[in-house]
């Protein structure tokens, strides 16, 4: 389907993804990286139509009932989910497209593109996974505790991914993951 490689990255909250994948944008230019819809509150310094769509719980609804979803699932208490537009605006242009989703968001859209690639990505333990979510000052508490408990959840339904980066040092699974992006022919 679509000229482009599909790859889904997943990672328990707080494992680095935005990080790694801000790298691997920065190394791979033509890299698409799909831009979600969440109901959640953008954190300091997160734009709207850059980071997620910014929508009200309202909004999302209606776009649940026009049908405008790929796939969407509730995370921690929030929405979140990936237009069908978004990746049809990249599919069409060759290269490599990403999609940032928990656990369900892979599933769902591995029964869509089943020749999608998914990459999990892994902090080196759930301690340091506590510790980078308090460090980052932005959650509140229960949240923090909700992103743990679905972070030893997600942890468990690894073994469903093609590949595990352990983000154990940032610059070593940078390099994993540009390598895992690159064996796509089509990307740069
Ligand atoms: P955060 O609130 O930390 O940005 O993201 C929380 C979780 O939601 C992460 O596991 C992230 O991968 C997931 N997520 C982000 N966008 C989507 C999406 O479009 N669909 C699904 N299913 N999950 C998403």
């Amino acid at each position: 389907m679509g000229r482009g490689l599909v790859f889904v990255v997943s990672a328990p909250s707080g494992a680095g993804k935005s990080t790694l994948l801000s790298i691997a944008r920065k190394r791979l230019p033509d890299l698409a990286v799909t831009v979600s819809a969440t109901t959640r509150q953008p954190r300091p310094g997160e734009k709207d139509g850059v980071d997620y769509y910014f929508l009200s719980r309202e909004e999302f609804r209606k776009a649940i009932a026009r049908n405008a979803f790929a796939e969407w699932a509730e995370v921690h208490g929030q929405f979140y989910g990936t237009f069908k537009s978004e990746i049809e605006r990249h599919i069409g242009q060759s290269g490599t497209i990403v999609l940032e989703l928990d656990v369900q968001g892979m599933q769902s859209i591995r029964s869509l593109y089943p020749d999608m690639v998914s990459i999990f990505i892994v902090p080196p333990s759930l301690e340091e996974l506590k510790s980078r979510l308090i460090s980052r000052g932005t959650n509140e508490e229960e949240d923090i505790r909700l992103r743990l408990a679905n972070a030893t959840r997600e942890m468990e339904a690894q073994s469903e991914f093609d590949h595990i980066i352990v983000n154990d040092d940032v610059e070593n699974a940078a390099t994993q993951l540009v390598a895992l992006f690159q064996t796509s022919p089509q990307a740069s």
